[in-house]
């Protein structure tokens, strides 16, 4: 019997890719064979980088975890479609997102029911980050690193380098 591959879509602003992120798409990457990461235009939440920006920041990060995604191929695509039909067009039988505290369920919550009458089998299936990781919010990193914190607990050397720039640091 042939076995089917399975994929998963990991739709996401980005802005910018943190650890919380990484870790998510890393536990990912043990559950389908193939995870397509979706990197939103989400423009009406004003973000601080292009998407080619949060593009080329995800592929960055991917580039250098590469031994540790378990044999997963994983792709990087920007879009500006509506979720569900972005990961009909890819294949993919699973959403991934990640939740973090009981503040990010209601809004996930409601994106699921929507999403099974837009497609009833597609499935969202929800991880939690590392308890290390779990606190983290793009838009707070943002905050820090604009008010003179430090925030490499938080993203990568190369995103704090990025995130630095961006807000006039050296
Ligand atoms: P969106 O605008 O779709 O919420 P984000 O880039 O903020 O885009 O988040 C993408 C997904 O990653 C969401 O499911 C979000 O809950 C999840 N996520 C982001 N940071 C973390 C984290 N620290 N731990 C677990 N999940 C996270």
């Amino acid at each position: 019997m042939l076995s089917k591959e399975r994929v998963g879509f990991y739709p996401g602003t980005f802005d910018p890719m943190t650890l919380g992120h990484g870790d998510i798409i890393q536990r990912a990457t043990k559950m389908v064979d193939r995870l397509v990461i979706g990197v939103a235009i989400n423009l009406n939440k004003g973000p601080m980088f292009t998407l080619d920006e949060r593009v080329e920041m995800v592929r960055d990060e991917l580039e250098v975890a590469k031994g540790k995604l378990n044999g997963c191929l994983v792709e990087v695509h920007p879009y500006d479609d509506l979720t569900i039909h972005f990961a009909q067009e890819h294949g993919a039988g699973i959403i991934i997102r990640g939740l973090r505290a009981v503040a990010d369920f209601e809004y996930e919550y409601q994106l699921v029911g929507m999403n099974r009458q837009l497609d009833a089998e597609i499935e969202t299936i929800f991880i939690m980050a590392n308890h290390q990781y779990q606190f983290i919010a793009s838009r707070l990193v943002k905050e820090i690193a604009r008010l003179d914190g430090d925030i490499s607990a938080f993203v990568s050397p190369r995103v704090v380098k990025r995130l630095y720039e961006r807000v006039g640091r050296t």
